[in-house]
């Protein structure tokens, strides 16, 4: 099974989604009984339908997915403060730090079109679709980097492969090495 890495908790129940959802093909997607749902992304576009799937994408992509928290509560941990989801900056940041002039922006490999990442692979249906989709959210993550850069913010990101449990520890230094450097 493939990317099996890639668990997102939700807040659910095992009752939102139909029982025993376990499939096994190139694409997968699998409920755990912890209320933690395992997926290649291109499965999602097959196997639910388009109510079930914008339901669970937005669980998936609401505000506090899996990999934006293991950073927020590593930071937390080392006594960094900071807010989350600034409405009043370009792109509405993950984590904000006023005091080191930062933000962190944590993102996911398949939505944000991580390049070269194991993690991203374009479905391999309604190609079209999801190609401007990704290509779209590409542009718009870089137009808001250079905003917030000439806004004056130090923009440090993190992709979601970057928080696998290899890469966690050097990725959490690098964060605060950066925060701490001018
Ligand atoms: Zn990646």
């Amino acid at each position: 099974m493939k990317n099996t890495h890639n668990f997102q908790k939700l807040q659910c129940r095992p009752s939102h989604f139909p029982q025993k959802l376990v499939i096994n093909y190139d694409g997968v997607v699998f409920l755990r009984k912890d209320c933690t749902i395992g997926f290649t992304s291109n499965a999602m576009a097959d196997i639910f339908s388009k109510e079930k799937r914008s339901e669970i994408m937005s669980r998936i992509r609401g505000k506090h997915t899996g990999p934006e928290l293991v950073v927020r509560r590593a930071l937390f941990a080392q006594g960094f403060r900071f807010r989350v989801h600034v409405k009043e900056l370009p792109g509405k940041p993950d984590i904000v730090l006023p005091k080191y002039n930062s933000v962190v922006i944590v993102d996911g490999c398949f939505w944000h079109g991580h390049r070269k990442c194991k993690l991203f692979k374009m479905p391999k249906t309604r190609v079209t679709f999801w190609r401007q989709k990704i290509e779209g959210n590409r542009a718009r993550d870089l137009k808001n980097q250079r905003k917030l850069r000439t806004l004056g913010w130090k923009v440090i990101r993190v992709w979601e492969c970057q928080l696998s449990a290899r890469r966690y520890q050097k990725t959490i230094e690098r964060i605060i090495e950066k925060l701490q450097t001018n």
